[in-house]
């Protein structure tokens, strides 16, 4: 791959990580301002609070394991053997990557 897809793609990563930084920070300052007003609204809404609970949890743990991803693929971009697919060897088409840079096989690999 030629460098200046590296640098596209590294500034890509970044973006989105940090991106992904503050929305993980802003969800969790939400899940704070819930439980305050969950105290004052009392029994009747317990179990909406828990089911908030569930979803923002799952939403975190989806949003962390993205982040995983994407530290994974930094790395990976880093060791210059980025971008080609893990079961056939050839180069994944850019406009994949583009749209998700953790993609790992390429496009007909990953219809098997
Ligand atoms: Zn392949």
């Amino acid at each position: 791959m030629e460098n200046r897809k590296y640098i596209e793609l590294e500034e890509m990563i970044l973006k989105e990580l940090s991106a992904l930084e503050d929305s993980l920070d802003s969800i969790k300052n939400t899940s704070k301002v819930v439980e305050l007003d969950q105290q004052l609204i009392g029994r009747l809404s317990r179990m909406d609070s828990i089911q908030d609970k569930e979803m923002t949890k799952a939403n975190i743990v989806r949003r962390i394991q993205k982040k995983s991803q994407l530290i994974e693929a930094l790395k990976r971009l880093k060791e210059k053997d980025f971008g080609f697919c893990i079961d056939c060897g050839e180069e994944i088409d850019i406009r994949r990557i583009r749209i998700n840079p953790a993609v790992r096989k390429c496009f007909s690999c990953m219809q098997k």
